[in-house]
């Protein structure tokens, strides 16, 4: 039983094959099954490269099969013996089914009590189970599968970035806040009483700050924390591949993002990505998709009938347009929806502040079967379904409202569709830049312009009038990367001029004390000679989601928390000691009732 103190691993559960019949090997691993077939006793030995069957026979070393009787599953153990092959018996499931390893000697390394669920990725398992017990989770294949993929998808893009000169360069994670548009993870300071570092939520200053001092082409990949509202796709912590550069302007940006996607996306699962990609301007993307991040996967594209809606008699379009609103619809050909599916669409439209939403279906006459058929005078139902390209069958679904709540009803309608009727195809990027997004919009519950990218991003130089003006029509240097519906990356091109930066802040609401006091010193290096700059952030924990396919973010990070931003598996967020709270100069007050 000593063997191992001399003896090392040769070979992983994934390695062998008929060439090594008749070698001696030592495996260690898993027991991930056990099959006792008296005399003779079947393990399945598993480590993250494969599983090997290996089996212990009472005549080849009785004090081995004495030991296998005991084992059980994920119990750890090693063994040693020889490589036979499986004849006629071969497994042609497992990459090592042409062999098998006699055992001559074995040790049980530690045993395991029965795990609450099965190591076995057939099994559905809750997820709370699975996040309390990640370490257990993690032997399984899928989140192996998405993590050795993420650990090859961060070496191809650092190989990548540094073959195209950008140093890789680090920035501090107890900082000053940068807005990026969510709340700051606070820290407090021990050293300075009522003090607290905010984590970054981007390293959008210092990367700027590396531009003014010379350090041309920055790179990193870097964990960012923002104290948000948590939905499917986003965590409390979550790691961009961050870029700067000097002298560039946004199609500079986009080579080497492009490249970056061809490489990363041909390196890990062999897929061609197309380019340049395609480019659409937000106000394009909004108008035809109802989304500054379309799912490019298909149609369904969004047609608009304010024109011919201000005509009609219904009330519900006449007033929408009467207050400026949008009246627009999408033709889903063929019809395809149910009644109680039809019935259901109120409730997909609701959450994004939509009143309703009103179908047409187009009868064998060519009339109309709808709610609203009667408010709608048969010339105008002609004419709004000559505008749709309307035919027999079609249905067609219209939201009258506000412009902001009209795209983002038919927006989510259009997924919604897309996804019932499985019209977006499976395997297939749509990559796409959205450019031209407009510089600030009015916060109506704060009553202030705020930035829409960050308040970083540089105005169209024709613009920068216009903020004293019209502050709503100045477009930005700012640009999206999109990716099958998802926001994969953002960036933009800079101000580096101290007195279009100061602007900007005015606008913003901020006083010339508060923008020194929060960003004295990127005022302060834009006066000793700051290039022109600009850069991008790609998303990791999502470019990853879609290079494996799934629809959580939680399913490619290692140790992710809830949508309650907690860790099952630790119990993060934790109390502490009374003491720990005195040392940082903190009392906790209960949160009223
Ligand atoms: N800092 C920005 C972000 O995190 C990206 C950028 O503008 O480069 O979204």
């Amino acid at each position: 039983m000593e063997f191992l103190r001399e003896l090392k691993r040769t070979h992983r559960n994934g390695e062998l094959r008929p060439a090594h019949v008749g070698e001696q090997v030592v495996l260690m691993g898993w027991v991930a099954n056990r099959r006792d077939h008296g005399g003779c006793i079947f393990v399945d030995l598993r480590d993250r490269d494969g599983i090997t069957q290996v089996y212990f026979d009472q005549t080849v070393d009785p004090a081995a099969h004495a030991l296998a009787e005991t084992m059980r599953s994920e119990y750890v153990i090693g063994v040693r013996g020889k490589v036979v092959t499986r004849g006629g018996n071969v497994n042609p499931k497992l990459p090592t089914g042409g062999i098998e390893v006699a055992v001559e000697e074995a040790i049980v390394f530690n045993e395991a009590r029965t795990p609450p669920f099965p190591i076995n990725d057939r099994v559905e398992v809750g997820e709370d189970l699975r996040l309390k017990y990640r370490f257990l989770d993690l032997r399984r294949a899928p989140l192996q599968h998405a993590l050795v993929l993420r650990s090859k998808a961060n070496h191809v893009a650092r190989d990548f970035m540094v073959e195209q000169g950008f140093l890789e360069l680090e920035t501090p994670i107890l900082t000053k806040a940068t807005p990026e548009g969510a709340r700051d993870y606070l820290v407090p300071s021990r050293v300075h009483p009522g003090r607290f570092y905010a984590l970054p939520q981007s390293p959008q200053l210092f990367k700027q700050l590396f531009m003014v001092a010379g350090y041309d082409r920055y790179f990193q990949l870097c964990r960012c924390f923002r104290d948000e509202d948590l939905r499917a796709e986003r965590q409390p912590e979550f790691t961009q591949i961050d870029v700067e550069m000097s002298f560039v302007d946004q199609d500079d940006v986009f080579a080497v993002i492009e490249g970056l996607l061809v490489r990363l996306w041909k390196e890990t699962i062999g897929v061609d990505v197309v380019t340049p990609l395609p480019r659409l301007t937000y106000a394009d993307a909004m108008n035809r998709f109802g989304s500054d991040k379309p799912d490019l996967r298909f149609g369904l594209e969004l047609v608009d009938l304010t024109e011919a809606a201000s005509q009609v008699d219904f009330v519900v379009f006449k007033n929408a347009v009467a207050q400026g609103g949008l009246v627009k619809a999408i033709r889903l050909p063929g019809g395809g929806l149910t009644r109680a599916q039809l019935d259901r669409l109120p409730e997909v439209v609701a959450p994004y502040g939509a009143k309703g939403v009103a179908w047409v279906r187009i009868k064998e006459d060519g009339g109309w079967q709808s709610p609203i058929a009667k408010f709608i005078a048969p010339e105008q139902q002609l004419d709004i379904a000559t505008r749709m390209g309307l035919e027999v069958g079609d249905l067609a679904f219209f939201v009258a409202d506000a412009p902001s709540v009209t795209h983002a009803a038919l927006g989510a309608l259009r997924l919604h569709l897309g996804k019932t009727l499985d019209l977006i195809p499976k395997d297939q990027f749509a990559f796409a830049w959205v450019t031209d997004f407009p510089s600030f919009e009015w916060d109506p519950e704060a009553k202030r312009w705020i930035a829409m990218h960050h308040p970083f991003t540089s105005p169209r130089p024709e613009d920068i009038p216009l903020m004293d003006t019209d502050p709503g029509k100045v477009y930005a240097r700012a640009y999206d990367c999109v990716c099958n519906g998802y926001e994969i990356g953002g960036g933009s091109i800079r101000i580096h001029q101290r007195a279009v930066q100061e602007k900007v802040f005015e606008l913003l609401g901020m006083s010339e004390e508060e923008s020194r006091e929060k960003f004295g010193f990127l005022l302060d290096a834009f006066s000793y000679g700051a290039p022109p700059h600009g850069g991008i952030a790609m998303g990791m924990d999502r470019l990853i989601m879609l290079l494996v396919g799934t629809d959580s973010i939680r399913d490619v990070i290692a140790y992710p928390k809830t949508q309650r931003a907690s860790c099952l598996m630790t119990d993060a967020p934790s109390s502490v000691e009374i003491e720990q709270l005195r040392e940082v100069h903190i009392r906790v007050q209960p949160p009223a009732k």
